[in-house]
């Protein structure tokens, strides 16, 4: 059987890797790209016949590993999309909500290039495009292994990176004797709040295994939760906001826990956090729905609709969004996107990046090239939705909230397999897959590789 890596190697984003056997083809992710010239890079025809592609598995459900699955499928794709019945849900939020985003950017840069007498595109794929995604979908449970074809079986467990994700174990008889391959997905931290912590592996011939936080370790949760409180304390005796850009699945579902959870421990009072993110809130009531991927701390703690600990408001409409710029003080609000790429966060950053008395607290990864990293960073005035603006409010990176595992925690996964695999670092920027490829080699003395997009390996 041969691998081929197509995205998601040496960067972050656009995760997709293509296993070609003699009986069959699978894809594992089919992630979209986001960084620098993802417009183009999106829209690049796929190197295989979605046709021929038999089935296509998902380990969880970041834009980065299932935006590109509506055009799969718009240009032929027929198999099984086979995950967990969590990320199923989920999947099914972010892949409408990423047609409407494709719908309404497309619309609006047709209008400008209608001005300027250029060509007119089509959205990359529409919400009718995700419509015939659904249908496919197969929702499986953690840890029972599942017969995929002749020849090829199949078992997901917990990664504890969000609600549902999961590594994937693949075995497979190509000619003759059974393998074993392992696409680690993305790596949860130990105590990520909500879901129980990533499962180890004990045996594999081959592994894939993620890398963002491959040459560096994070602080710990608890010293990121103090440093939060002293934040939005100082923050409110300055009389400004706490502004929170946060991915709306993952990282605003554990910052809703983990504020609940300090109010009922007296650290925090009477704070009022504000959702403003539609998907954020769809998404929150796809968790409270799912309490059987809970650990037992947020099966007593994860409540939506109890309101004795924080106020949580959600701002489904424009309006209410806008209506909380005027809001000067003493709001904590938590919005999207988390590179502050997108979505209503701009707004906020706009009337509150110039204040003195606000802080924005980062809780997540920033891509180079984003807004996001130029604020972490240290930028002194930064272009927000047209304007230039000068950063004035303090500027927090929370590292401990990271949902993936840092370099110790990695190292850690790896160290619980019994036998030697042979190592495929994907899913980092190119620089941290190398450190990390050095930090393997040095512990381990496993064969490793760091693809290149398009490698092809037999396995
Ligand atoms: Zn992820």
């Amino acid at each position: 059987m041969k691998i081929q890596f197509l995205g998601g190697v040496r960067i972050v984003t656009g995760s997709c890797y293509f296993l070609k056997g003699r009986n069959f083809n699978i894809l594992i992710e089919c992630g979209m790209y986001q960084g620098a010239d993802a417009e183009a890079v999106n829209r690049r025809p796929f190197p295989f016949n979605p046709a021929e592609i038999d089935c296509l598995f998902l380990t969880h459900s970041h834009l980065d590993h299932i935006g590109l699955v509506p055009r799969l499928v718009k240009e032929g794709f027929k198999g099984g999309i086979i995950t967990t019945s969590a990320t199923a849900d989920i999947v099914e939020l972010i892949l409408y909500d990423s047609a409407n985003i494709q719908e309404s950017d497309t619309e609006w840069q047709n209008r400008k290039a209608l001005r300027m007498g250029l060509e007119l595109k089509e959205p990359l794929y529409l919400p009718s495009d995700v419509d015939r995604v659904l249908p496919l979908m197969q929702r499986k449970h953690y840890g029972k292994v599942e017969q995929l074809c002749e020849g090829v079986r199949y078992r997901f467990v917990n990664a504890g990176h969000i609600l549902g994700s999961s590594t994937l174990e693949l075995w497979y008889r190509d000619d003759g004797k059974e393998k074993k391959i392992v696409f680690s997905g993305d790596i949860g931290k130990k105590d990520n709040p909500i879901v129980n912590d990533p499962v180890f592996v004990e045996e594999t011939d081959y592994l894939t295994i993620e890398s963002t936080y491959g040459n560096r370790n994070h602080k710990s949760m608890e010293a990121s939760i103090d440093e939060l409180v002293d934040v939005i304390k100082s923050t409110f005796r300055r009389g400004g906001n706490v502004i929170i850009p946060s991915f709306a699945l993952g990282r605003t579902q554990d910052l809703l826990f983990i504020l609940n959870k300090l109010v009922k421990q007296d650290r925090l009072f009477r704070i009022n956090v504000y959702i403003d993110s539609p998907l954020g809130e769809r998404i929150t009531r796809v968790y409270a729905a799912h309490p059987e991927y809970f650990d037992e701390e947020a099966r007593q703690l994860f409540n939506i609709e109890s309101r004795d600990a924080i106020r949580i408001s959600f701002t489904r409409k424009v309006e209410d969004s806008m209506a909380l710029n005027r809001i000067r003080k003493e709001a904590i609000i938590i919005s999207s996107s988390g590179m502050c790429e997108g979505g209503r966060v701009r707004h906020h950053l706009k009337h509150n990046l110039w204040r003195r008395e606000s802080s924005i607290v980062f809780v997540g990864y920033q891509a180079e090239g984003t807004l996001g990293r130029q604020i972490v960073d240290g930028a002194k005035k930064v272009e927000v939705l047209g304007e230039d603006i000068v950063v004035r409010a303090s500027i927090h990176t929370l590292g401990g909230f990271s949902a993936h595992a840092d370099q110790t925690e990695l190292l850690d996964w790896i160290s619980q397999f019994k036998n030697r695999p042979e190592i495929f670092i994907v899913h980092g920027e190119e620089n941290v897959s190398l450190d990390f490829e050095a930090a393997v080699k040095e512990r381990f003395s496993y064969t490793t590789h760091v693809p290149h997009v398009g490698e092809e390996f037999d396995i």
